[in-house]
Parts: structure tokens; C-alpha cells; sequence
């Protein structure tokens, strides 16, 4: 597996991207991932924006025009709100390409004759409409009306089945449908995980909810060497093997699974490693009493971190490792002191890519905690989605993908 560059044009498997149409004199309905933090009118993380200029600007270079679509955030549903409005992230963009962006109204739904004299358009927020979320197939023709080609460049919102990511492409008929350039690159990524992945590989897997992972350890076991477990999910394997864990979240319905998925590690070659010392607290809020104990956590404590014996372990593991994927903190990482397990696994990865080693972080709170320790900048890539990668590391089809050519 080698590292990949934003602006390198290559084939994502068996899709088209954007760099194989001629795109000259047409308008371009690009579907982006611009759901941004918003504070006080303003875009404070403008990541997802940055990681769309490479599609946006061969489009305007090459002498296309661009209709940008997004949502942003969660409204109601029920028409125009103000504080999710996409004029912040116009503005922001603005200033990222040098150029007006245009909103043509206060819903996503325009005239099309409202486009013209404009290169760059963003409409409003998708989800004003909530035939968006209904993946509406008369709101789909209204959008796909506007443009003379569909380009796809959201991972983020990949694993939705909206109607801007699914029925748009579909109503698009004769006209090109393609990748964009960070979709090209993310499913790149995670192709190579997948299919192509140098070893050792490793799976870093840690957060909340076992249940959320659970598809995605299934999918890994027999295509990774090792998955290392940290975060609460920990709890759910330790308790499902007799061993106490006191307060610690654990989802008990799901002991079954995981007793079963430890059995199949066992008996395949992937392994599993679990935690086996834990940072404890009484509360999971800072302040509280704190101590470090070995299996099994006493009553009337929880564990909120991995123990120093298991960041040893773990870090020995990465820095022996040649591929490496990351989602989910290692323990309650937003709070002090239990983020330090979670800075140390950030640590050995950014050491280990440093040794040659590819490292993907799959998106959300796994890449706040990257940024929050000041490693971004040492991963090789940090996706932008965090449920399209676990989707695809779970072996589902993305049904947005399928919809383009
Ligand atoms: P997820 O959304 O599943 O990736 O979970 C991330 C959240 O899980 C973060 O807010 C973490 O603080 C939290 N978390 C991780 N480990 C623990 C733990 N041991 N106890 C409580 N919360 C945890």
C-alpha cells in the first residue's frame, strides 16, 4: 500500500472521477460534505471544506462551473433556519477559493436560471427539505435539473441513502455521474485496508458501544493481524469472558457476540488484545478519585482509560506494525486524566508512520483526538467519515457509490 495524494488522479475501483469528464462549459452539481462545526456565525474546523478544494478547483479550472450541495447539521425540516444556514460556510469558502460563492435562496430547491452568471453556487441546506432524508425522487429531478453533470466527492455522508447522494444520481440519466477526488481517496484507503494492506496490520479499535464495532470486527477478523480493543467497548469483551468490571458501561446484551467473536479470533489468525490494567475512576467526570488495578475492576469503580501496562503492549504492537486503522478513544479521552491512553496509542501510531507504516484514522472523535493531542499532521490519512468507513470496513456496499457510473 503507498500513500496517496489528494491531487494524484487515479482510478477509484471500477468508478469514474471527476478528472475523466470534460467538464468544460457545463455546470457541475457537486454533492460535498460541508456539515461543519458553526460557531457565532462562523466556520470554526474547516477541514471538510479544505478537503473538497482539490475536486472544486480542477472543476473550475478546466472551465466548469460548480452547484454545490450539503446539509448541515440536523434542522427541523420545515423550511429556512438561520442558524443552519450554509452562509457561513459560503463565506468560508469564499475565502478558500478566491472567488464569490453564490446562495441562490432560502431553499435548496431554485430556478435554474437563478445560476446564471455565477461559477460558484452552494444551495442551502439539503435538510430545510425533508424530502432530502426521504430520498424523494421528484425533489431528486429538481436538484438533478440543475446540473449537466454529478459529481460525488461527500464520504462523509456516504453511508446515507439521502436523496442528493442516491436518487440525485439516478435521475441524472444520460449525464456523467463521477468521483470526486476525496471520495476517489478515501475509498482508495480503504480499498487498500481491505484488499492490499501490508503487514503486520492492525485495527485500533476503541469508543463507546461494542455494538457499533461489532460488524466491523466480524469483517476484519482473518484480514488484519491484531485488533487492539481499548475505549468502554473493552468492557463488553472482559465481561462476556467471566471477568469483573465493576461500574464499567457495558452493553449486556451483547456479551453473546462477543464471547463468539473472541472464539472465532481464537481460532483464526487474527488476534484480539484486550486491556488487562485500566485507569478507574468512581465517576466518569474529572475530579473524581482515580487508581490503577489489574484485572478484575472492583465494585463501585469504572474503567475510563487503558492501564500503562496495556499502552506498553499496544505501542509495541504499532510500532511493529506496517498498516495501521484507528476509530474510537481509547477511554473517556475528553476528560482528564483519562485521556492518556488515548494520546499514547495517537503517539506510537504517528511514530510508527513515521517508520514507513500507513495509518488511517476513521473520522469523528477519533480525529478530535488526533487533533487534540497536535498529531493530525502525522497520520498518513485522517478520513473524513466516521460511519461511511466503518460501513465499508464492514464489508457493506455504499449505495451512493453504486449510483455512479
Ligand atoms: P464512539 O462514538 O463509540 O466512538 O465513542 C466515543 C466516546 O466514547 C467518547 O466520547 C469517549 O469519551 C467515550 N468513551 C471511551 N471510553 C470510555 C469509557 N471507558 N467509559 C466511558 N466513556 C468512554
Amino acid at each position: 500500500m503507498i500513500g496517496r495524494s489528494m491531487s494524484t488522479a487515479y482510478n477509484t475501483p471500477m468508478k469514474r472521477t471527476i478528472d475523466q469528464v470534460d467538464v468544460a462549459g457545463k455546470r457541475v452539481l457537486v454533492r460535498v460534505d460541508f456539515n461543519v462545526p458553526i460557531e457565532g456565525g462562523a466556520v470554526v474546523d474547516d477541514l471538510r471544506l479544505r478537503r473538497a478544494l482539490p475536486t472544486l478547483r480542477s472543476i473550475l479550472d478546466r472551465g466548469g462551473s460548480l452547484v454545490l450541495m450539503s446539509h448541515l447539521g440536523r434542522p427541523a425540516g420545515i423550511g429556512f433556519e438561520p442558524g443552519l444556514s450554509m452562509r457561513p460556510v459560503a463565506a468560508r469558502l469564499a475565502e478558500l477559493i478566491d472567488r464569490e460563492v453564490f446562495i441562490p435562496g432560502d431553499d435548496p430547491i431554485v430556478d435554474a436560471a437563478k445560476l446564471n452568471g455565477h461559477d460558484v453556487v452552494l444551495l442551502e441546506n439539503l435538510r430545510f427539505d425533508p424530502r432530502e432524508k426521504q430520498g424523494d425522487a421528484a425533489f431528486a429531478e429538481s436538484l438533478a435539473s440543475l446540473g449537466d453533470i454529478y459529481c460525488d466527492d461527500a464520504f462523509g455522508t456516504a453511508h446515507r441513502s439521502h436523496a442528493s447522494m442516491v436518487a440525485v444520481p439516478q435521475a441524472m440519466g444520460d449525464k456523467p455521474r463521477a468521483a470526486g477526488f476525496l471520495l476517489a481517496t478515501e475509498l482508495a484507503y480503504f480499498d487498500d485496508l481491505l484488499q492490499h494492506a501490508e503487514q503486520p496490520s492492525v485495527a485500533v479499535l476503541g469508543g463507546a458501544k461494542v455494538s457499533d464495532k461489532l460488524g466491523v470486527i466480524a469483517n476484519l477478523l482473518g484480514t488484519v493481524d491484531v485488533i487492539l480493543v481499548g475505549g468502554a467497548m473493552a468492557y463488553s469483551f472482559l465481561a462476556s469472558e467471566g471477568i469483573g468490571v465493576g461500574e464499567s458501561l457495558v452493553e449486556r446484551h451483547r456479551l453473546e457476540e462477543a464471547a463468539s467473536m473472541l472464539a472465532s479470533a481464537a481460532a483464526g489468525m487474527t488476534k484480539i488484545l484486550l486491556p488487562h490494567d485500566h485507569v478507574v475512576g468512581q465517576k466518569p467526570v474529572a475530579g473524581t478519585p482515580t487508581q490503577i488495578v489489574s484485572d478484575p475492576i472492583p465494585a463501585g469503580w469504572m474503567g475510563l482509560d487503558i492501564g500503562p501496562e496495556t499502552v506498553k503492549r499496544y505501542s509495541e504492537v504499532l510500532h511493529e506494525s506496517r498498516t495501521i486503522f484507528w476509530n474510537g478513544p481509547m477511554g473517556l479521552c475528553e476528560v482528564a486524566p483519562f485521556g492518556k491512553g488515548t494520546r499514547k496509542v495517537a503517539e506510537a501510531i504517528a511514530e510508527a508512520t513515521k517508520s514507513g507504516a500507513v495509518s488511517v484514522i476513521g473520522g469523528g472523535d477519533t480525529a478530535a483526538a488526533v487533533a487534540a493531542v497536535g498529531l493530525a499532521g502525522d497520520m498518513s490519512h485522517i478520513s473524513t467519515g466516521g460511519g461511511a468507513s466503518l460501513q465499508v470496513l464492514e464489508g457493506a456496499a455504499l449505495a451512493a457509490v453504486e449510483a455512479l457510473d
